[in-house]
């Protein structure tokens, strides 16, 4: 039930666990954060809250990057296995999703019976997905397009790639997503609560765009690859 995601100069960690904190409100029955540095992915995930979490995550690892997930189980029960982030069998691929892949048995019977699948989710197939089209185009931002043009259903996503540090890839249909604007760092989430405390510029995303936040510039493209310029806004809401 929300997504906070994180590129920057400084360590991730508490920019997701803090952010996941103030989206507590909405109510969740998991959560996790996969973050990523030299060393290759960092991912933890619990059933329950986000302070069982804080636990969990390793205070040792340094990381420039991340995205992290409340969850609200619409497919699957509320377990570690069903919690998001979702990695995609090679291990490059991971992402979270709010909301729900309407077509996502389809997707499954047409693109992926060779795949085992290791949750109940409907958002496991669009993970899964990537390994597909990326072994077919060799190239990660078509294969995130069609990937996202596929779907059917609502969903914000946020997904990054274990060969690429520099970059969070983000789409919306349907379900609230928008980037935090920062000096260095920029921000990808559901609902601006979880980001006040580092910004209050954003930059809206539109459904069924593709959007690559990168640490200096945020590109925003239409499923087709059309550049799209949009201005940012301040936005005045009390913390
Ligand atoms: N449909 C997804 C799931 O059940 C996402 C739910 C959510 O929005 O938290 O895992």
């Amino acid at each position: 039930c929300g997504i906070v995601g994180y590129i920057g100069t400084n360590d991730t960690k508490d920019v997701l666990l803090n952010g996941l904190e103030k989206l507590e409100y909405r109510g969740y029955d998991s959560a996790g954060i996969a973050t990523l540095n030299g060393e290759g992915l960092h991912l933890s995930k619990v059933k329950g809250r986000i302070a069982t979490l804080r636990e969990k995550v390793d205070k040792g690892i340094e990381t420039k990057l991340g995205i992290g997930h409340t969850r609200w189980a619409t497919h699957g029960e509320p377990s570690e296995d069903n919690a998001h982030p979702h990695q995609s069998v090679s291990g490059r691929f991971t992402l979270v999703h709010n909301g729900v892949i309407e077509n996502y048995y389809e997707l499954r019977d047409q693109y992926l019976t060779e795949v085992n699948l290791v949750s109940e989710t409907d958002t496991e197939i669009v993970v899964q997905l990537m390994d597909l089209f990326y072994k077919e185009t060799n190239n990660v931002l078509t294969a995130f397009r069609k990937t996202m043009s596929l779907l059917k259903g609502s969903y914000a996503i946020a997904l990054i790639d274990a060969e690429d540090q520099d970059v969070i890839y983000v789409a919306k249909s349907k379900s609230p997503l928008l980037v935090g604007l920062g000096e260095g760092f920029n921000l990808v989430a559901s609902d601006a609560m979880a980001t006040l405390k580092e910004t209050d510029t954003y930059l809206e995303i539109e459904d069924k765009e593709v959007v690559l936040v990168k640490r200096q510039e945020v590109q925003i493209q239409k499923f087709d690859g059309t550049e799209v310029v949009r201005a940012p806004y301040k936005a005045e809401i009390d913390a």
